[in-house]
């Protein structure tokens, strides 16, 4: 066995673990990885923020953490992540989450206004086909979420997390 191998022995179990990706911070037994450079994803209080809203989002929709344990959470800096049979979907949930931090080739200013609240639906009650009622009606939470702060490259903006979950398409 040469030195090589012998450090891959060791590494490979590792990583096997975690899928091969180290989340940069945990939220409960969710992973979060940032993959963007929007301003909200670097404020200090980005993992509080991210904890609150899956919060209300599992408030919502009758989840709990459990249902979260073990998934990955990614904020991606392009507009459209990749999602098996979608080619153009803000967000995605097939075990793992991912959402786009862009809205419209802007960056999204809040972790409240990207697509989060809807892939946490799917994780809850799956429904792919969006037949539930709630999906369209999503006043309370919204109600919830609102009055947070927002930011921008340039400074603090206003944060809505209503507009971005209603435009979501009905599909992905
Ligand atoms: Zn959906």
């Amino acid at each position: 066995m040469t030195r090589f191998t012998r450090i891959a022995w060791l590494v490979l179990p590792l990583l096997a673990g975690c899928g091969g990706v180290e989340p940069d911070f945990r939220v409960r037994d969710a992973g979060v990885l940032v993959r963007s450079d929007a301003a909200f994803t670097r404020s200090p209080d980005f993992p509080v923020r991210v904890e609150s809203t899956l919060q209300a989002a599992l408030d919502y929709w009758g989840g709990t953490w459990t249902d979260l344990a073990g998934t990955l959470i990614v904020f991606d800096g392009s507009p459209h992540v990749a999602c098996a049979g979608h080619e153009s979907s803000t967000g995605c949930y097939d075990g793992d989450i991912r959402v786009s931090t862009v809205d419209a080739g802007e960056p999204i200013s809040c972790v409240e206004a990207t697509v989060l609240v809807h892939e946490v639906g799917h994780a809850v009650i799956g429904d792919p086909g969006h037949a539930d009622p709630r999906w369209m009606d999503f006043a309370s939470l919204a109600g919830a979420l609102e009055g947070r702060t927002g930011y921008a490259s340039a400074g603090l903006v206003s944060c809505m997390p209503v507009a971005n979950v209603w435009r979501h398409p009905p599909r992905g």
